[in-house]
Protein backbone atom coordinates (compact mmCIF):
# COMPACT_ATOMS: atom_id res chain seq x y z
CA UNK A 1 0.00 0.00 0.00
CA UNK A 2 2.71 2.15 1.10
CA UNK A 3 4.85 1.19 -1.80
CA UNK A 4 2.15 1.75 -3.88
CA UNK A 5 2.00 5.21 -2.93
CA UNK A 6 5.07 5.61 -3.48
CA UNK A 7 5.56 4.04 -7.02
CA UNK A 8 2.59 6.56 -8.16
CA UNK A 9 4.19 9.54 -6.56
CA UNK A 10 7.48 8.37 -8.70
CA UNK A 11 5.25 7.87 -11.73
CA UNK A 12 3.90 11.31 -11.28
CA UNK A 13 7.14 13.22 -10.74
CA UNK A 14 8.82 11.21 -13.88
CA UNK A 15 5.68 12.14 -15.82
CA UNK A 16 5.63 15.63 -14.93
CA UNK A 17 9.61 16.35 -16.26
CA UNK A 18 8.87 16.19 -19.65
CA UNK A 19 6.37 19.27 -19.05
CA UNK A 20 8.90 22.53 -19.94
CA UNK A 21 7.81 25.80 -19.39
CA UNK A 22 6.23 27.22 -22.86
CA UNK A 23 8.36 29.52 -24.89
CA UNK A 24 6.98 33.40 -24.48
CA UNK A 25 6.43 35.18 -27.26
CA UNK A 26 6.38 39.25 -26.45
CA UNK A 27 5.22 40.31 -29.88
CA UNK A 28 3.20 38.40 -32.44
CA UNK A 29 5.81 37.53 -34.71
CA UNK A 30 7.08 34.08 -35.96
CA UNK A 31 4.12 32.31 -34.70
CA UNK A 32 2.30 31.11 -37.93
CA UNK A 33 3.36 28.16 -40.05
CA UNK A 34 5.29 30.33 -42.87
CA UNK A 35 7.70 33.04 -42.20
CA UNK A 36 5.53 34.71 -44.96
CA UNK A 37 3.98 38.36 -44.10
CA UNK A 38 0.25 37.31 -43.46
CA UNK A 39 -0.11 40.74 -44.65
CA UNK A 40 0.95 40.86 -48.07
CA UNK A 41 2.52 37.22 -48.83
CA UNK A 42 5.42 38.92 -50.20
CA UNK A 43 7.95 39.06 -47.55
CA UNK A 44 9.06 37.35 -44.85
CA UNK A 45 6.69 38.70 -41.55
CA UNK A 46 9.56 40.63 -39.36
CA UNK A 47 9.29 43.59 -37.43
CA UNK A 48 11.27 46.26 -39.62
CA UNK A 49 8.85 44.86 -42.76
CA UNK A 50 5.46 44.81 -40.92
CA UNK A 51 6.28 48.01 -39.40
CA UNK A 52 8.17 50.03 -41.74
CA UNK A 53 7.43 48.21 -45.37
CA UNK A 54 4.55 46.31 -45.22
CA UNK A 55 2.11 47.40 -47.95
CA UNK A 56 -0.86 45.05 -46.60
CA UNK A 57 -1.09 46.86 -43.24
CA UNK A 58 -0.33 50.48 -44.41
CA UNK A 59 -3.80 51.64 -43.87
CA UNK A 60 -3.82 50.41 -40.48
CA UNK A 61 0.06 51.30 -39.60
CA UNK A 62 -0.81 55.31 -40.81
CA UNK A 63 -3.57 55.50 -38.61
CA UNK A 64 -2.03 54.30 -35.27
CA UNK A 65 1.84 54.78 -35.94
CA UNK A 66 2.11 57.31 -38.65
CA UNK A 67 4.98 56.71 -40.90
CA UNK A 68 7.81 55.78 -38.73
CA UNK A 69 11.39 56.10 -39.90
CA UNK A 70 13.33 53.47 -38.11
CA UNK A 71 12.42 50.42 -36.06
CA UNK A 72 13.25 52.05 -32.52
CA UNK A 73 10.58 54.85 -33.17
CA UNK A 74 8.14 52.23 -34.33
CA UNK A 75 8.46 50.44 -31.08
CA UNK A 76 8.91 53.49 -28.77
CA UNK A 77 5.29 54.44 -29.88
CA UNK A 78 3.86 51.30 -27.30
CA UNK A 79 0.68 52.64 -27.21
CA UNK A 80 0.32 53.22 -31.36
CA UNK A 81 1.98 49.66 -31.56
CA UNK A 82 -0.85 48.13 -28.99
CA UNK A 83 -3.81 49.12 -30.84
CA UNK A 84 -1.96 48.46 -34.29
CA UNK A 85 -1.66 44.43 -33.17
CA UNK A 86 -4.93 45.04 -32.16
CA UNK A 87 -6.79 46.82 -35.24
CA UNK A 88 -4.86 43.40 -37.27
CA UNK A 89 -6.10 41.04 -35.14
CA UNK A 90 -2.31 39.66 -34.42
CA UNK A 91 -2.30 39.74 -30.50
CA UNK A 92 -3.48 36.23 -29.37
ZN1 LIG B 1 3.71 42.33 -45.43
Amino acid sequence: MGNDAADELARLATSLEVVGPEPITPIPFSVTDSPLCRACMEADETPTHVLLQCRGVEEQRAAYLGSPASLPKALGDLGGLLSFWSELGWLK
